[in-house]
């Protein structure tokens, strides 16, 4: 998948990318996703002149509202009322918590602080005050835009920035158009409350991330491995794909080897469970972009031999619709018990694809959709090899069976003699499953 982050650049530069993702996709024969993550709510300092200062421990330094430009003794921030919840003794993080303040007084809108641990503030940089997001709404007006214009580009998946609990899942998702295509929604797991209300974020978004960078940020460091095993856990029992994102190749932003520890970690995200991983300015700003793609391909391909691990759905803990869960279930049982070549999806939402990704067959999962959004999202899947199939535009129909095993021939994703199974059901449910000689 290709992931355009709109916290950074023009839509029109976003929307280039995207075009050029899909045409060098097409000459590949390929389905590349787009993911469209929101900015969110992120709280920044304002600009500061020269471009940055230099804070040191000890000395006092005011946040204050307006634009005006800032200095070594004081600076803007993005929120109109940042004094409304801070209180004297809050800690401030500016700069990914790098530089910490401590809130001293707070009187008519402004904060004073006395720096605790010092060093550079450039202009614009992210401000996290614990537990703010609970006063502050994730999905706001600058999100409802760009949402707007992620449906516009064509994006298949939209990542929510510090989503909260499943109601800020439900504002976007009534924000979605009603006709055309609609994009999946991503939950980013990025604050303390979206830890906290992880089981019924899981049950509302359609992906997870686990947003490393911010979530360190609002949780200690230490706690990070583990909080991403619990997300990465949760959402293989419930059947929701989750990407492992932030930091994974670091070093290669600037190197062209990575560290031992960072193949460790991809290793171990895959091992953990995860559908995907992400890099983020190893391909954004990165020296070297292609070589840390395939490094973090090979890396997750080697880890993949050892899959016999993995965490699997149980059916006491399947929640919703147990029928769907169930078909799904006994087709990779089948697929398993007859070692057939593939399991083919034709599928109206991907929601079948899903529930039989979350079981991790052995063989290939083959996801068969007319509706580009669906296709694109599937990439992002656990095992699953999206194929576009014009043929299922309207309903699913009593001859999709048929149907699915010509496309699949046709594409050369099985050949003569195969065995298959064959699972799909309405849109968004699973009701029925058949094995096919092709
Ligand atoms: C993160 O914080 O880890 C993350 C993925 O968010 P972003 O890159 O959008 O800041």
């Amino acid at each position: 998948m290709v992931r355009l982050n709109f916290a950074h650049d023009t839509v029109d530069a976003h929307r280039k990318a995207a075009a050029l993702a899909d045409e060098l996709a097409a000459e590949r024969g390929r389905i590349v996703g787009v993911l469209v993550d929101l900015p969110g709510p992120k709280m920044r300092t304002g600009p500061v002149k020269g471009g940055e200062v230099t804070l040191e421990a000890g000395q006092r330094f005011v946040l204050g509202n307006g634009e005006v430009t800032g200095d070594a003794s004081s600076v803007s921030t993005s929120v109109e009322d940042l004094a409304s919840f801070v209180s004297a003794g809050d800690e401030v993080y500016l700069a990914d918590g790098t530089i910490i303040l401590r809130a001293k007084a707070v009187d008519g809108g402004v904060v004073t602080t006395e720096v605790v641990r010092g060093g550079v503030l450039r202009s614009r940089k992210g401000m996290h005050v614990p537990g703010a997001e609970r006063h502050i709404e994730a999905f706001t007006e600058e999100d409802a835009r760009s949402l707007h214009h992620a449906v516009d580009l064509g994006a298949d998946l939209v990542g929510l920035s510090f989503v909260r609990d499943a109601d800020d899942i439900r504002r976007a998702r009534s924000a979605l158009p009603t006709h055309g295509p609609r994009p999946l929604l991503v939950a980013k797991i990025e604050t303390r409350s979206a830890v906290e209300n992880l089981d019924a974020i899981a049950d509302e978004a359609d992906a997870v991330m686990v947003a490393r960078g911010d979530l360190g940020i609002q949780m200690p460091l230490r706690e990070l491995p583990l909080i991403q095993k619990d997300i990465i856990r949760t959402c293989n029992l419930n059947g929701v794909p989750v990407i492992t994102a932030t930091q994974m190749l670091e070093s290669m932003t600037r190197a062209p080897l990575p560290t031992r520890a960072e193949v460790a970690d991809v290793a171990n995200a895959v091992l953990d469970g995860t559908d995907a991983l992400m890099l983020s300015e190893e391909t954004a700003v990165g020296d070297h972009p292609a070589a840390s793609v395939t490094t973090m391909a090979e890396v997750a391909e080697e880890a993949e031999t050892r899959s016999g691990h993995r965490l699997k759905p149980v059916k006491e803990e399947l929640v919703g619709d147990r029928v769907a869960w169930a078909v799904a279930h006994a087709a990779v049982e089948a697929a398993e018990d007859l070692e057939v070549a593939a399991i083919l999806c034709p599928t109206q939402s991907g929601s079948t694809v899903r529930r039989v990704a979350a079981f991790r067959p052995s063989v290939p999962i083959i996801g068969l959709s007319a509706q580009p959004p669906v296709l694109g999202a599937m990439a992002l899947i656990w095992g699953v090899t999206p194929v576009s199939c014009e043929d299922l535009e309207s309903d699913l129909g009593p001859d999709v069976l048929e149907r699915a095993v010509a496309v699949a021939r046709d594409q050369r994703v099985v050949g003569t003699g195969d065995l298959v199974v064959v699972v799909t059901g309405a849109a968004g449910h699973t009701d029925l499953m058949r094995i096919v000689e092709v």
